[in-house]
């Protein structure tokens, strides 16, 4: 098909965002015309933002364990075709400068502008055309002698086009979710999913700061600021990372990662002390310093403040009695909490500061091969609109690729 005569394209991609430009990128190589519509003044939001400005684009350890999706076996096809290691290539091949983080997290050295600038640059060489400020007015798919399977009505008000049609051959919805609206997040994706019949499984925001209510918002409030290393437990799943004590409530690796498993009304287990047995350290405390108290002897294991605010809470009738005087039964209580702490967070912060969306389009509506609605030719759903989340760490935008990469060899 020509570029973009009458409005006529073989693949018409919905998002300029991490998914929606190597999908773009992916399907110029084959020689196939592609125009991005975008519905936001600028590209690749997201990805500047990202990584604190410095991009986690991937991660060196990629396994199908690093993604939550009602079905945990769809993303494996995808991460198989376009590892990490061939998005590792094209950065290379930019010679942009990248560091390993902790945990094998990939981040730019410089700037999250290094990897959307590659990604432009791959679309100019290839030609992928890309207009921002469109709303999309009506997508319907149509059967015509010329081929093309979608009639798109648009309108771009920087170039002041009240509406305009467009035709594709393919039709590839990166949306992306509902998570940071002031980024891009929009929900257009399921829409356009339900309008073809294609079930959307619920969603929440994921990788989210958790809140609290009552005297624990107080205390977090008090807290905040503060930070440790913890080992965070909920549904099955267990994370050892920093824990953030914020004004609202919690937040930190540890917590992102442990909000993808809560569910409203779950507790999480916080150990406090993950590399000792409180317990026992406490018991050998009483030994050591009996007529020490106790948060002074907890000093060198726990920020001050945080010591403190235990005391209000675990023991706050012996404060300043000697260590002698606590029971063992008291010790071991103490302990317990210490390596559990049990809480129920009141609720997540949201879509307005989640770096994620949980859910979305059904997997099972789609193939894992060509991530080919089965439904409806020539429709492709990408990146976070998929019921595909991953854990902090570049798994997401990996996700991104990986699944751009492989509707971009089909349209
Ligand atoms: C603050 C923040 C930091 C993050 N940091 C990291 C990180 O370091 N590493 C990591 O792996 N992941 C990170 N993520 C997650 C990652 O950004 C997303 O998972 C990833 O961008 C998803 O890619 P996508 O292409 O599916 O969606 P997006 O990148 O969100 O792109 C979707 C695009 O579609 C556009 N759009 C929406 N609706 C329409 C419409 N109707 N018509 C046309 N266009 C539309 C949006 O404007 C947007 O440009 C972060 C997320 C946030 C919010």
């Amino acid at each position: 098909m020509i570029m973009g005569e009458g409005g006529r394209y073989d693949v018409i991609i919905l998002g300029a965002g991490a998914a929606g430009l190597l999908c773009a990128i992916t399907a110029a190589k084959r020689g196939v015309s592609v125009l991005v519509l975008e519905k936001s003044n600028k590209v690749g939001k997201k990805i500047l933002m990202s990584g604190g400005g410095r991009c986690n684009f991937t991660n060196r350890y990629i396994s199908a364990d690093n993604f939550v999706s009602s079905n945990p076996h769809f993303c494996k096809s995808a991460l198989a075709r376009f590892t990490q290691w061939d998005f590792i290539d094209m950065v290379d091949r930019y010679k942009i400068q990248y560091e390993e983080r902790k945990h094998g997290q990939l981040f730019c050295v410089n700037s999250a502008k290094d990897i959307l600038g590659m990604l432009l640059c791959e679309c100019e060489k290839f030609g992928v055309q890309i207009k921002t400020h469109i709303e999309l007015v009506s997508l319907k798919s149509i059967t015509t002698t010329k081929g093309a399977s979608f009639k798109l009505s648009i309108t771009q008000s920087n170039q002041g086009i009240n509406r305009r049609e467009l035709f594709g051959k393919s039709i590839v919805v990166a949306t992306g979710a509902l998570s940071v609206p002031t980024l891009g997040g929009s929900g257009k994706g399921y829409d356009i999913a339900k309008q073809f019949g294609l079930r959307v499984r619920p969603r929440s925001a994921g990788l989210v700061p958790l809140m609290f209510d009552g005297p624990m918002k107080e205390l977090c409030k008090v807290l905040s600021g503060v930070s440790l290393e913890v080992e965070v437990s909920c549904g099955g799943k267990m994370f050892s990372e920093k824990l953030l004590f914020t004004h609202r409530g919690i937040s930190g690796p540890a917590i992102l990662q442990i909000s993808n498993y809560w569910q409203p009304d779950c507790a999480l287990e916080i150990n406090l002390m993950p590399s000792l047995d409180a317990v026992k350290l406490l018991q050998s405390l009483k030994k050591e310093q009996p007529s020490s108290v106790l948060r002074i002897a907890l000093r060198p294991h726990f920020p001050k403040a945080l010591v403190l605010e235990l005391q209000q809470i675990w023991w706050s009738d012996l404060d300043d009695r000697p260590l002698a005087e606590f029971t063992n039964k008291r010790l071991e209580a103490i302990g317990r909490n210490l390596n559990g702490w049990v809480l129920k967070p009141s609720a997540s912060e949201g879509y307005r500061t989640a770096e994620v969306t949980l859910g979305g389009v059904d997997t099972n509506e789609l193939s894992s091969q060509s991530m080919e609605a089965k439904r409806q030719a020539g429709l492709f759903f990408i990146g976070e609109v998929v019921d595909v989340t991953g854990h902090l760490g570049g798994f997401n935008f990996q996700w991104a690729w990986s699944s751009g990469h492989a509707a971009g060899l089909f349209v």
